[in-house]
């Protein structure tokens, strides 16, 4: 794998690990609503058979079907079942007019019989309303309603439940109608000041009801419900947009999901498309992996060409100075340990400047390819010839002592001077002088073994020449 390759990689697994945590944040985002949308469905079984046993006192219809939904609702009964008694309920409510009252009559707002004993803050919050709806009467009204208003403040200051509450708006309402019929002010005044305070009412009224969509949130877990529950909070309250608030609920709830859905269907998708891009670049590894090694091979041969190049003679195709200077070090390296001797042959063609002069260098030139060539046969396998320079050569005879040595010199020496060469009718012949040495203890180094087969040669050469001197 090059750096290149490796980057790439790093830079797969960093986008893998970034989608993998987006993935789990959603997941997580995904779990809060499903936590919510549970919490929700709870707090409607807890508080709704509250709201609908305050209704359920009567004994109309409405009434009767507001207590099977209670039970129903109690019981943990079907989703489906539920569904079916606000239908019964929608059609109830039709024929019953149970709507807030304003004028004349003198029916209990729903919402307001509803809750029986909602919390402190709750209250809290409805009685300051109605201070505000209070004080806007006393700054209006004549100075005969003073003690009537007062009465009504003493009441709200007093409640201490939603069915207090209620009775304070009665009193309201029942003040406001004395008024309307004692007054002798202009109609369209009166009337655009009921409009206010009626208006005034109905927010309290509304605040109550969105107060108990939002607390409890309690329709998003069943669309059916959800759906059966808008249309009747529309019809029992009329002013009241509740509906449309659940609907936003609604729809960012889907919306969301539906976004989480997106987001996992590209998540997975992108996941897959890492898959395969992971799996992709593996296989392109792979095959590179292989491409790399047959190069590797190619190299490698090519290289172990070059070095045999290196260490050969380009003339005669022995071995050369340099595969011999390697080779002896490692002779003598196993000898400085082991204490295996080895020896050593210096070949030295004899008058070679001679042949040169008399016969032409191309014939000096094959003299020395014929003394490799007949030399090579003669020696062991594990032996080496190598062309030292000139028409001198090094034999290098692991495990093999002087005398062993000496022996295979004259062999080869025998051999060389038996060699004929035609050249013109004139038989050519050549002969060598071979000083032979043997590693021996106290050696240091393998010039000092060279040293003594030089020196053998050189009296080789004093002695006459085609001869063999160990040293
Ligand atoms: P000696 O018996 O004392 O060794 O005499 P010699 O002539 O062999 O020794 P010297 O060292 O005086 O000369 C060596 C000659 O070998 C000189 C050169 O002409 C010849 N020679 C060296 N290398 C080559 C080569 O590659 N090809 C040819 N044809 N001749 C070479
Ligand atoms: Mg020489
Ligand atoms: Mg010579």
């Amino acid at each position: 794998m090059d750096s290149a390759q490796e980057e790439k990689l790093i830079i797969l697994q960093n986008q893998v690990e970034k989608l993998q945590s987006q993935k789990d944040t959603l997941l997580k985002e995904l779990n809060t609503l499903e936590e919510q949308s549970e919490r929700t469905n709870q707090l409607y079984r807890k508080y709704f058979p509250l709201i609908i046993d305050s209704v359920a006192k009567g004994d109309n219809l409405f009434s009767k079907v507001c207590k099977d939904l209670s039970t129903a609702l109690k019981k943990g009964e079907s989703q489906g079942k539920i569904e079916y008694l606000f239908q019964q309920l929608k059609s109830a409510i039709l024929k019953e007019d149970i709507t807030p009252a304003v004028f004349g009559r003198k029916k209990k707002g729903l919402f307001a019989s509803l809750i029986k004993g909602g919390s402190d803050s709750f209250v809290d919050e409805y009685k300051q309303s109605y201070h505000e709806v209070v004080n806007t009467l006393r700054s209006t009204l004549d100075q005969k309603y003073a003690g009537k208003l007062d009465n009504i403040t003493k009441r709200i200051n007093a409640a201490s439940d939603t069915n207090d509450i209620s009775e304070i708006r009665e009193r309201v309402f029942s003040l406001v109608f004395v008024y309307i019929s004692d007054t002798n002010q202009d109609r369209g005044k009166v009337n655009a000041f009921i409009r206010e305070i009626v208006g005034k009412i109905l927010d309290i009224e509304s605040k109550l009801a969105t107060t108990y969509q939002q607390t409890d949130s309690m329709f998003q877990s069943n669309q059916g419900f959800e759906s059966v529950l808008s249309s009747e909070l529309i019809e029992l309250k009329q002013a009241t947009d509740v509906a449309s608030s659940i609907d936003v609920l609604k729809i960012k709830v889907a919306e969301r999901l539906a976004y989480i859905e997106t987001t996992l269907d590209k998540k997975q998708a992108d996941d897959r498309f890492i898959r395969e891009a992971v799996e992709e670049n593996k296989n392109a590894f792979k095959s590179g992996f292989v491409k790399l090694q047959e190069e590797l091979e190619e190299a490698t041969k090519y290289s172990e060409e070059l070095e045999k190049k290196l260490n050969l003679d380009q003339l005669t195709g022995a071995f050369n100075r340099r595969a011999y200077d390697k080779r002896v070090e490692e002779e003598m390296a196993r000898f400085l340990r082991y204490g295996t001797c080895f020896s050593m042959l210096l070949i030295d063609a004899d008058k070679f400047k001679l042949i040169n002069d008399n016969y032409g260098h191309a014939i000096g030139d094959r003299c020395l390819k014929e003394i490799i060539n007949r030399t090579i046969p003669l020696l062991r396998k594990t032996d080496m010839l190598a062309r030292y320079g000139g028409e001198e050569f090094l034999v290098i005879m692991p495990e093999t002592d002087a005398k062993g040595a000496k022996t295979a010199a004259e062999k080869i020496r025998h051999t060389i001077e038996n060699i004929e060469f035609i050249y013109k009718k004139d038989k050519v012949t050549v002969t060598v002088s071979i000083g032979v040495s043997q590693s021996r203890e106290g050696d240091k180094s393998h010039h000092q073994i060279f040293e003594r087969a030089d020196m053998a040669v050189y009296q080789a050469k004093e002695q006459g020449r085609n001869r063999v001197v160990v040293n």
